[in-house]
């Protein structure tokens, strides 16, 4: 902490830790006020009371605030709009820094102690369902924020921070759909900060690949006393398992990216068989009939990492089933993508990286772990469709609690990952003058 504000009082980083302490109560609050919202995706509920009150906060804090429903994207309903809000203060000439927040939350699931809406405080800790992801993300941002325009009510640049729907549905009424609007892209915003929960000593930089898709393998019915008379489709599928395990997963698995990806394991290429179906139905109770199965039904759920290319991944599976179709008498499938994701890693030389690793070297006198998610989150819109590769994820919370029971986030944690955005937030605005 070198620099001082422009009044020359205290250090730069006193300050804000000073405002930023001082409204812990406020904090505490905000979170559990944004948790008591229970912003369930599916089918996405209260999005629109979510993004009315905090649009409504920062309104009475000198934001000019704007509200988006996706219209028309996945699941967008006059019940269940896709609501977005984006509040922006704007200052003199400077960059843009954004702040972006899902505001959904996944289903509650079993095994709970606590009820996951009341945002209960125990001790240092909030527990709700979304407290982790990211609701004490989002607040710790909103805090960051307020408590750097008391300090700086006539700062550069402009400051934004979104709420944004369905991240963990893929963010399509969310992110994806602003960023195709301009509003969430380059050049209208420099500098983008999504506060998840990857812990506060960390800089997260991006993501690994997805590719999923579909393989059918297709037989021929008959009565299942003659299958001699039929051709099964499970018994493809099955050769199409064995070549997985004998010839794909041991590439896979020597496959290690310099991508700082966490946990360890996620360092190789990955392929999970999400679900397989072949045969008759299972929703029934009765007997089943007896036939042989003319379909057989897999779902793959491939990651892949920064050095590898989408078309060889994809080409690793159709050899497989290429080389089946030569080699197996009445073997026939069919591969459909389903979704896919290029892997995106942001330059540790960018200046949100830069500026985020010395804000949390100042406030947790630690150097910061740069890591790289096994999995995607909103950054992929983003960097894709809106062309900004300066972005990362910073915030409070520890990533495995996600998505589990008696989830909660420490307001320790939300304060000092707040002190980190608030410092790297002047330093975005101020370039070349650092504190
Ligand atoms: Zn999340």
């Amino acid at each position: 902490m070198t620099a001082t504000p422009d009044n020359g009082a205290a250090p730069l980083l006193q300050q804000l830790s000073e405002r930023i302490d001082a409204k812990r109560d406020e904090l505490i609050s905000l979170t559990q006020d944004l948790i008591r919202i229970p912003t369930l995706n599916p089918p996405g509920e209260f999005y629109t009371d979510c993004c009315r009150y905090l649009g409504e906060r920062l309104q009475q804090r000198g934001f000019e605030v704007a509200y988006y429903r996706a219209e028309g994207s996945p699941g967008d309903s006059d019940r269940y709009p896709r609501e977005n809000v984006v509040a922006r203060k704007s200052g003199g000439s400077g960059p843009c820094v954004h702040f972006n927040s899902h505001i959904d939350v996944v289903a509650v699931g079993a095994n709970w102690t606590r009820d996951p809406f009341s945002a209960e405080l125990a001790g240092d800790l909030i527990y709700g369902r979304g407290a982790c992801d990211m609701k004490g993300g989002l607040a710790a941002s909103v805090i960051a924020v307020e408590a750097y325009l008391e300090l700086f009510p006539n700062h550069a640049g402009a400051i934004e921070i979104s709420g944004t729907a369905d991240e963990e549905s893929g963010g399509y009424g969310g992110v994806a759909w602003l960023a195709e609007q301009g509003i969430m892209a380059a050049p209208r915003i420099d500098h983008v900060i999504i506060p998840e929960p990857l812990n506060k000593d960390r800089v997260c930089l991006g993501h690994r690949g997805v590719w999923w898709a579909e393989i059918e393998t297709r037989g021929r019915i008959a009565h299942g006393s003659m299958p001699f008379d039929g051709d099964s489709a499970i018994r493809h599928m099955g050769a199409v398992m064995e070549k997985l395990e004998k010839e794909l997963y041991p590439v896979l698995a020597r496959k290690r990216t310099s991508m700082p990806v966490v946990p360890d394991g996620a360092k190789e290429s990955t392929l999970n068989i999400n679900s397989i179906h072949g045969g008759e139905s299972e929703e029934f109770d009765g007997l089943p009939t007896a036939l042989v199965a003319d379909s057989c039904r897999m779902i793959i759920d491939r990651r892949f990492l920064i050095e590898e290319q989408l078309d060889a991944v994809k080409a690793e599976v159709g050899e497989i089933l290429d080389t089946l179709s030569r080699e197996r008498a009445g073997f026939a499938y069919s591969l459909r993508d389903l979704f896919e994701v290029i892997p995106t890693m942001t330059s540790e030389q960018a200046p949100v990286v830069t500026e985020v690793s010395r804000a949390i070297e100042q406030v947790l006198n630690k150097a910061p772990d740069m890591v790289v998610s096994p999995g995607t989150y909103d950054q992929k819109h983003i960097d894709r469709i809106g062309k900004l590769s300066n972005c990362i994820a910073y915030g409070p919370g520890i990533l495995t609690l996600a998505h589990q029971p008696d989830e909660y986030v420490s307001v320790t944690d939300m304060l000092d990952s707040a002190k980190v955005m608030a410092l790297a937030l002047h330093n975005l605005l101020n370039p070349g003058q650092g504190a």
